[in-house]
């Protein structure tokens, strides 16, 4: 079986742009692939973070990849602080990047603007950590959303350069982008991503909040003057409707136009709502059913954790080898 790799931060609390450009692929593609879906504590830091609420929210997150529908007997479902050679391959991975070549993501950018106050080398090296975390495992595949995929080509970029002075060690990973839901964007400003860390809450819907509060978040929604429901990059606010009313209900854009043709921005609204409310109803359930179940959630924190240890010590084994660290005796 082919491989698969996928992580997400405990940076907040999942919204729906992590679900339909992530997390909804990534259960689409468990049956296919041998998976390892990652929460990514350690990337996590690179923006400040309170103590208990990065637990509390890492707990969270690994018991929403379960909820979703990812079964942790057939997916390896882990925390990577749990397995040191995420880090140790990075230290690695390091030596073989070049500041320049970091210096071009659009991400450390971004994030550098956001947080000037902390502009740390863990989030300049943010690339290289994901780029171990992926190679580790030998991916093949990686479901990502479209702002992940610079760091996708880093990596390729990274593992190609370790390859041609070593010879064939890392499988050079494909991205998967989706095609409905790869880039929601947030709804209050919809030229900018929709993304968990936002200030604004009225930007982003998450996966926990309730019908009430998702409709009230669309209805409130920034569109346009133009008056009619037009999937075009003229308007944006309208675009990212549709988007996501395709994602959750399969439609294609076209017959989203046809459905609300001389109907107004009031209409669309409501239905993006209720088809949202209505796609995440069933893991919201599902979260409650899980928290109660102490016991069953540690059983795979810590089983998940040594199969993921196991095979990324193969890896690290052989890259250690190769750059020429002494044999383990
Ligand atoms: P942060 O703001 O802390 O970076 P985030 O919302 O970007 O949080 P990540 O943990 O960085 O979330 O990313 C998890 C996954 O969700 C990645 O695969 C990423 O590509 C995807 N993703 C993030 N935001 C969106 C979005 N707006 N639309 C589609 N996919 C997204
Ligand atoms: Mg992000």
């Amino acid at each position: 079986k082919k491989v698969l790799f996928s992580g997400m931060q405990a940076t907040g609390n999942l919204t729906l742009g992590n679900y339909l450009g992530a997390l909804k692929n990534w259960v689409k593609l468990s049956d296919e692939y041998e998976c390892f879906y990652c929460v990514v504590d350690e990337h996590s830091i690179t923006v400040r973070q309170d103590p208990a609420t990065l637990r509390k929210r890492a707990r969270a997150l690994l018991t929403l990849y379960i909820a979703a529908g990812l079964d942790p007997e057939k997916n390896c479902i882990y925390y990577q602080s749990h397995v040191s050679a995420h880090a140790e391959l990075a230290w690695i991975l390091n030596c073989y990047t070049y500041m320049g070549e970091l210096n071009r993501m659009t991400q450390f950018k971004d994030k550098a603007a956001k947080h000037a106050d902390n502009i740390n080398a863990g989030l300049f090296t943010y690339p290289v950590l994901m780029a171990a975390d992926i190679l580790l495992f030998q991916a093949d595949v990686v479901p990502v959303g479209i702002d992940q995929k610079q760091h996708l080509e880093i990596t390729r970029d990274i593992a190609q350069r370790f390859n041609s002075i070593y010879g064939d060690t890392f499988t050079i990973p494909e991205p998967y982008i989706g095609k409905a839901g790869a880039k929601i964007m947030s709804l209050q400003n919809p030229e900018k991503k929709m993304s968990k860390s936002d200030e604004n809450p009225n930007g982003s819907i998450y996966l926990m909040d309730d019908t009430d509060t998702i409709i009230r978040k669309c209805k409130r929604a920034v569109t346009d003057s133009e008056g009619c429901v037009r999937y075009r990059d003229e308007q944006p606010g309208v675009k990212n409707l549709i988007d996501i009313y395709c994602a959750c209900t399969g439609k294609l854009p076209s017959d989203v136009e046809r459905e609300f043709d001389g109907k107004g921005y009031g209409e669309l609204k409501m239905a993006v709502g209720e088809a949202v409310a209505a796609q995440l109803a069933p893991l919201q359930s599902e979260v409650a059913r899980l928290e109660k179940d102490k016991a069953y959630i540690d059983g795979v924190i810590k089983n998940n954790a040594e199969k993921a240890a196991y095979f990324a010590n193969k890896t690290l084994r052989k890259v250690q080898r190769k750059v020429g660290f002494p044999d383990r005796i």
